[in-house]
C-alpha cells in the first residue's frame, strides 16, 4: 500500500528533515507515528500526498511510483489519500452535509453519488442528525466527525490523521479513535500521527517512531515508548 526506500529529504543545506527511511505499509493496517516536535512527521505525511519531493529515494503509494510523479497525476493521487487534521479545516459557510457533499463535488461525483454518499458516511460517523448544522453550531468532537466524514466520503484506500485528537478532551479524543478503528476494520489503511500517548499505549497498533529525520523503532502492537 505504501512504501518508502532509502528516502531522505533535506529542505536545504543541512536540515534533514528525513534520514534514510525503509518501509512498507500493507492494506489495511493502523499506524501511529509518533515523535517529537521537528522529528519529521510533518515531512513524512507532506511526502505521501506529494506536497514535497523527497530528495533521494523511491516512494510507492497503490502499486504507484510517486516519486517523479506529473503534476497531473497529483490530483489521483490525493483522492485516494483522505487526510483529517487536528483543526478540522472545515468550510464555515456550509452545512454539515454540504462540507461532506462539496468533497465529492471537487472531484465531480453525480448528484445521485452524492445523495447516496453523503448521508451513509454521516451515518459512519454518528452525525445524521446533525447534517443541517453549521460548523460553529458544533462541539470540537463532532466537527472532527465531519472532518472525517468528509476524508472518507470519495473511499480512499488511505486515511492520514495529523494530530487528529490534538484538540479534543480525553473523552471526545477517545470517540474520535473509535470512528477511526471502524473505518480501519472497513479495509481502510490509516496512519495517525499522534502526540496521544495514553491512547497509543492502550490500542497496541504498529508504532513507527522518528528521531531526528531517522526511523528509531517500528514495531508491531508497540507503545509511545517516550516522555514527550
Ligand atoms: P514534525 O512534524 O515531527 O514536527 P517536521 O517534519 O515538521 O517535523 O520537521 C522536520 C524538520 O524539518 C525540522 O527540523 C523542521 O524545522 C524542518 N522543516 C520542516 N518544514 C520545513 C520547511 N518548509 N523548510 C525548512 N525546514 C523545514
Ligand atoms: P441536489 O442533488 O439537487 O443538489 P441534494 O440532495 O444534494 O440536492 O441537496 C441539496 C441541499 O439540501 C444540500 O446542499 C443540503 O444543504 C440539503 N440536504 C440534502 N440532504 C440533506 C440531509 N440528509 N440533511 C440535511 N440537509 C440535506
Amino acid at each position: 500500500m505504501i512504501e518508502m526506500r532509502n528516502v531522505s529529504k533535506d529542505y536545504s543545506k543541512g536540515i534533514h528533515a528525513l534520514i534514510n527511511v525503509n518501509l512498507r505499509i500493507e492494506k489495511g493496517e493502523f499506524i501511529f507515528l509518533v515523535g517529537a516536535s521537528g522529528a519529521g512527521k510533518s515531512t513524512f505525511i507532506k511526502l505521501l500526498l506529494k506536497e514535497e519531493d523527497p530528495s533521494e529515494g523511491k516512494i510507492i503509494v497503490s502499486d504507484e511510483d510517486i516519486t517523479h510523479l506529473s503534476r497531473r497525476r497529483i490530483p489521483y493521487l490525493r483522492r485516494n489519500i483522505g487526510v483529517v487534521f487536528q483543526d478540522f479545516r472545515l468550510l464555515p459557510n456550509k452545512t454539515v452535509y454540504e462540507n461532506v457533499a462539496f468533497a465529492m463535488e471537487i472531484i465531480e461525483a453525480s448528484s445521485k453519488e452524492i445523495r447516496r454518499q453523503v448521508p451513509m458516511v454521516l451515518g459512519m460517523v454518528g452525525l445524521s442528525d446533525k447534517a443541517s448544522q453549521y460548523p460553529h453550531q458544533l462541539s470540537g468532537g463532532e466537527r472532527q466527525r465531519v472532518s472525517i466524514a468528509r476524508a472518507i466520503v470519495n473511499n480512499p484506500s488511505i486515511l492520514i490523521a495529523d494530530e487528529p485528537t490534538g484538540n479534543l478532551d480525553p473523552e471526545t479524543a477517545w470517540e474520535i479513535m473509535k470512528v477511526l478503528r471502524q473505518i480501519n476494520r472497513r479495509g481502510t489503511t490509516i496512519l495517525m500521527a499522534t502526540h496521544a500517548k495514553d491512547i497509543v499505549d492502550v490500542m497496541q497498533q504498529r508504532v513507527i517512531a522518528l528521531e531526528k529525520g531517522r526511523v528509531v523503532r517500528d514495531q508491531q502492537r508497540g507503545a509511545y515508548g517516550y516522555e514527550d
